[in-house]
């Protein structure tokens, strides 16, 4: 039996993989070359935020004041090469558990399609899955660079979906993997299925007490759950 369309978005840090430390190396980089401050993502957290917001955070508490729209552009260009650079570099970087193994579930599956939600840029996204080999695996993606608010960019990805797919999917076919609260709270504002995984920086007790559909304390979980809610409905 052909199934209906089923979109998949995934978070990239704490979701897919983790950077070892890369990510924020790159971007203490050219905060200071650029502007003198040293350590910036010291004192940030940045789980689950958008990369926007997180230089919005560094600005205000460095320089006192919001950055002009042009400089985020400035800083996410040299951001993006210096990346590159210290994921080739990086001893830490590692997947998470069985993401390989539910990716080619995944695209075994009828109707399945794959994107990413992430508060990444998209030249930091496409920077980190390509240095995991992954990102030719996924279709379109929401991404940081251009909005604070993650519900904001988890609706961009669903647009580009829809688009994607060539006709809207039913939101109870659209779901959301992440490791933050953050990730449970834009899927719920965006109306679609909330999957969260104790692989990040929040643990499974934490994620229990936010409304997510299903924890997982790993992705090898996928394929059950998949199968369980979604197939043959
Ligand atoms: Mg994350």
């Amino acid at each position: 039996m052909q199934q209906s369309e089923i979109l998949y978005l995934f978070d990239i840090d704490g979701t897919l993989l983790l950077s070892g430390g890369a990510g924020a190396q790159a971007l203490d980089q050219v905060l200071e070359r650029r502007y003198g401050i040293r350590g910036a993502m010291a004192s940030i957290s940045p789980a689950g935020k958008t990369d926007l917001l997180i230089l919005g955070e560094i600005f205000a508490r460095h320089l006192d004041r919001a950055p002009e729209p042009g400089e985020v552009t400035t800083i996410l260009a040299e951001y993006v090469p210096c990346l590159r650079a210290t994921l080739a570099a990086a001893t830490r970087f590692r997947l998470m558990p069985a993401v390989v193994e539910i990716l080619d579930f995944l695209a075994g599956e009828p109707g399945v399609h794959l994107g990413v939600a992430t508060g990444n840029s998209e030249g930091g996204a496409r920077a980190k899955l390509e240095h995991a080999g992954l990102w030719h695996r996924f279709a379109l993606g929401g991404y940081g660079d251009d909005v604070s608010d993650r519900a904001v960019l988890v609706e961009r990805a669903i647009e580009r979906g829809h688009r994607h797919i060539g006709r809207s999917i039913a939101r109870e076919r659209i779901v959301v993997i992440g490791d933050t609260l953050r990730d449970v709270r834009a899927a719920r504002a965006c109306g679609v299925r909330a999957v969260a995984v104790a692989t990040g920086s929040v643990d499974r007790a934490t994620l229990e007490n936010s409304n997510a559909d299903a924890v997982f304390d790993t992705l090898a979980e996928l394929p059950a759950w998949h199968h369980r809610e979604l197939k043959g409905r």
